[in-house]
This record gives C-alpha cells, sequence and structure tokens, in this order.
C-alpha cells in the first residue's frame, strides 16, 4: 500500500511540477523578452543622444563599437530611405542592401519603433531588432543582438528548472513517505489486533486514530469481536448446559429401570412365592412407570419449550375453571395429609396456551401440597394486578432452605429436605415453570423459611389479544 500510494504520489507530483514548469518557463521568457526589448530601446536612445549627426557618422560609430565590451551588439544608423550610413559590425556599408523592406524598419516608419526577429544573412545568425525614429526625426537608429527565439531562455531556464524539480520531489518524497505512515501504521495495527481474534481469551485494544475513517473500523471490529464473544459464550453455555441436561436425563431414566428390573427378574426368578408380594412388587413396578412416564412428559415439556415452538396455540384460557381441575386432581393427595386447599379466583382469564397454564399452576400447587406437613394448608390466588396478571401459592409446608431457593429452579435439582422425606417428583417441575414464565417474559418471586412454608408469586405482563 504504502509504495502503491508513494506510486501515484509522485506520478501527480511530476505531472503537476511539469506543468509549472513549462508555464513558469513560458512566463519568464516573455517577461525577459520585454526586458531584452526595453533594454535595447534604452540603449537606442543613449545612442541617440551620444551621436552628433553633424559629424562623420560611420567615425563616431566605429568609436562606440571600440568601446563596447559586448561585439554581439550591432548598432546601425539607417536614413529615412532605408540606406545605411553606419553599422558596428559591418564597415562598407555601401556594400548593403536598402534597409527600407525589413520588418522592424517598416514598423518604425508607421510607429516610431518598430521591432522584428528573424534570421541575419549579413551575419549568418538569428537576430532579434528594435528600430527607433531618431530624436531630431533625420535617422533611424537600429539595434540588434543575437537571439534565435524562447528556446534561447528555456535553455537558461533548464538548469534551474531541473534543480528545483529535483529538490521538490525529494522533499516531497520525504513528505508522503511520512504521510503514507499516518495510514499505514494504524492499518497494520487495526490489523494486528483484529488476528488477536483467533484468541478468544486476548481482548481487541484500539487507539484513537488521526482519521475518523480508521476509528470507525476500530469500533466496528471491536463490536463485532464482543458480538461474537457473547454469541461463543452463550453456544458453549447452551452446550454444556445440553450435555449435563443429557446425562441428567439418562440417569433419572436409569434409575427407575433398574428397579423395574429387578424386581421383574425376582418374579421370573420364582423368588416370591407368596402372592401378596408378587402384588406389592407389581404395584412397585407400576409405580416406577408412572414415574418414568412422567419423567418423558416433562422432558419433552423443557425441551418443547427450549426450542420455543413457534406454533404455540393461544387464546382466552379461563384461569377459574383450570384451577379448580387441578384442586379436584389434588384432593385425594391432599386429603391423605389432612391438608386444606383453599383458593380466590374471580371468572378471569388470561391470554396463553391453556397447557402451558396447566403446567405452570400445576406444578406449583402440586409441590405446595406434596412438600406441606400433615393437616397443612395450601392457598391460592389469582387475579390482575394494575398491569399485570399475578398468581400466588402459599403453603406452609416444609420449606426451602436459603442456599436451596437460589438452585431449584435448575433441572433436575431436587432440595436435600424432599429428597431425604422420599417425595417422589422429578426435579423438572420448577424448571418447566420457570421457562412458561420465560416464554411469557414475566417473573418469579419465592419467599420461604425452613418449617414456615413457602409462597411463589408469578407475574405476567397481559398482553393484548389478537
Ligand atoms: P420435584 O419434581 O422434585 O418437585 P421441582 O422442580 O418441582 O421438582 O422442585 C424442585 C425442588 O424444590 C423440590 O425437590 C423441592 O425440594 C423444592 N420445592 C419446590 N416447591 C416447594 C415447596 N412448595 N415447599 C418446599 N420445597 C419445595
Amino acid at each position: 500500500m504504502k509504495k502503491a500510494i508513494l506510486k501515484k504520489f509522485i506520478l501527480i507530483l511530476l505531472i503537476a511540477l511539469t506543468i509549472n514548469s513549462a508555464i513558469s518557463c513560458i512566463l519568464v521568457s516573455q517577461l525577459m523578452l520585454k526586458n531584452t526589448k526595453e533594454d535595447l530601446l534604452f540603449s537606442i536612445q543613449v545612442l541617440d543622444s551620444a551621436l552628433d549627426y553633424e559629424k562623420d557618422l560611420r567615425e563616431q560609430i566605429y568609436r562606440i563599437q571600440q568601446r563596447i565590451s559586448n561585439q554581439n551588439i550591432r548598432f546601425t544608423v539607417i536614413t529615412l530611405e532605408g540606406e545605411v550610413c553606419a553599422d558596428t559590425t559591418i564597415g562598407d556599408t555601401e556594400q548593403m542592401v536598402n534597409h527600407k523592406e525589413r520588418e522592424e524598419f517598416q514598423q518604425a516608419i508607421e510607429q516610431r519603433i518598430g521591432y522584428a526577429r528573424r534570421y541575419s544573412e549579413t551575419l549568418g545568425m538569428g537576430m532579434f531588432y528594435v528600430a527607433a525614429l531618431s530624436q531630431n526625426e533625420q535617422y533611424f537608429l537600429r539595434v540588434s543582438v543575437p537571439f534565435s527565439g524562447m528556446t534561447d531562455y528555456i535553455k537558461m531556464l533548464l538548469p534551474m528548472v531541473m534543480v528545483s524539480l529535483l529538490i521538490s520531489v525529494l522533499i516531497a518524497l520525504f513528505l508522503v513517505s511520512e504521510f503514507t505512515k499516518t495510514i499505514t501504521r494504524p492499518l497494520k495495527e487495526i490489523t494486528r489486533e483484529i488476528l488477536k481474534f483467533n484468541e478468544l481469551e486476548k481482548d481487541m485494544e484500539f487507539q484513537k486514530y488521526p482519521y475518523e475513517e480508521l476509528n470507525q473500523i476500530a469500533s466496528t471490529a471491536k463490536d463485532m469481536e464482543q458480538d461474537i464473544k457473547e454469541y461463543v459464550n452463550k453456544l458453549e453455555l447452551e452446550k454444556k448446559i445440553r450435555q449435563e441436561f443429557f446425562s441428567n436425563a439418562s440417569h433419572e431414566l436409569k434409575t427407575p429401570l433398574t428397579s423395574i428390573r429387578g424386581y421383574t427378574e425376582l418374579i421370573q426368578n420364582g423368588m416370591i412365592q407368596k402372592e401378596e408380594m408378587k402384588e406389592e412388587f407389581l404395584e412397585r413396578i407400576h409405580k416406577e412407570t408412572i414415574h418414568m412416564a412422567d419423567l418423558i412428559d416433562d422432558i419433552l415439556m423443557i425441551s418443547r419449550l427450549e426450542t420455543k415452538e413457534t406454533e404455540v396455540m393461544m387464546c382466552e384460557v379461563k384461569m377459574d375453571e383450570i384451577l379448580k381441575e387441578i384442586i379436584e386432581i389434588l384432593v385425594p393427595a391432599a386429603k391423605e395429609n389432612e391438608i386444606e386447599i383453599t383458593s380466590e379466583c374471580k371468572e378471569i382469564s388470561y391470554y396463553a396456551n391453556p397447557q402451558q397454564m396447566k403446567e405452570l399452576i400445576g406444578n406449583l400447587v402440586t409441590n405446595a401440597v406434596k412438600y406441606n406437613k400433615i393437616g397443612g394448608r395450601v392457598h391460592i390466588s389469582i387475579g390482575n394486578v394494575r398491569d399485570m396478571f399475578v398468581i400466588q401459592v402459599y403453603d406452609n409446608g416444609i420449606g426451602i432452605s436459603q442456599e436451596d431457593v437460589g438452585r431449584i429452579f435448575e433441572r433436575f435439582y431436587r432440595a436435600e429436605k424432599g429428597r431425604s422425606k422420599k417425595i417422589s417428583g422429578t426435579g423438572l417441575g420448577l424448571s418447566i415453570v420457570k421457562h412458561i414464565v420465560m416464554f411469557y417474559d414475566g417473573k418469579i418471586e419465592v419467599e420461604s423459611k425452613i418449617d414456615i412454608g413457602t409462597t411463589f408469586t408469578i407475574y405476567l405482563p397481559i398482553r393484548k389479544t389478537e
């Protein structure tokens, strides 16, 4: 890049300098020609005042010629008729042709002063002539110098032009290389920083550069780095969660399967003789299969919620009816432990998926009954509070310890107390609750104290029906 900029810049510079030099040469040459004209005219005026027209002109001209050092200057005195009476270069003027037809002579007749440029046959070289009428108006005085055109001046100017061209190019080269550095250096730096991207643990660091465009590249690269890092972290986290989920799910399914296998082998081997023992074992097998079916249902529910199924059927769900259904199912289990279930829910509906709402309330109320004490109490209230739809499930059961509260929403997590009491469960219920709440952009609050009870409060934003 540096080389390319340098090449282009030098080319532009050379073109500009050449044009500039050519124009200056022409202008300076014109100026010099004008000065030459003026100088020659002045020398004519000096000659005019020096000459005594009453005396021998040839003699006076001869004397002048002896005194002037520049032998290239030629003075000529011409009569009004064009005859040469005296000349510094040619002594024998008799031989010289009449000058009447000469261009400078013609011009001088008309305008008192005349100029001409031509090849002199007499001297055999290009000359510049200036002719002017003498003060007494009886002669024309003519002066001439060797001159073969503008090229004379250009030849004179050329060495100076070449030297100045060289100096300009050298200065420009230095400046351009400094200038390109101010672009290439930051670009190299930006590239080096962007390459850090391969090493995820390193962060790109950019300085403030003198060009806004470079700062924009730097900030875009930084943003991209941020986005990609976040994306990679998210993917890694999701991968980890999925792996954990698979290993936990297989483990959870393996436990009831091992039990079922054990019970069936015992029955098959004829180890169990008593009919009522057989019945009991069959009952255990039945329970384990129900547990497995529950697990699979919960796993499927979670995976459906995680993939964020696009086709979720939504409608106005009558929450009072759903709650009634759930309580009816739980009444036998509650009765077993003399648990009283009360509820407070007007005829209210919420725009949602009915299955999801059943899962949400079902899991919370089931837990409130499951993790309760004999003679305990469960209270459910559902209603609108300002712009939120609120579901609250209270129980005065076994409660959750402070360190468990933070983890109960994790998949397969079961608090120590629940596990030790051998209360059946999959450890997925609250994880499903959390996913459903997230699906509706809501939030969950838990308040719990060991042996005093637990209150789950769910806040769901009220959406507009479509
Ligand atoms: P589980 O199938 O074990 O009930 P959940 O995900 O529904 O799984 O609950 C996770 C854990 O949270 C339970 O094992 C239990 O220890 C605790 N828990 C949930 N609800 C309550 C509650 N109302 N009272 C006390 N502990 C609870």
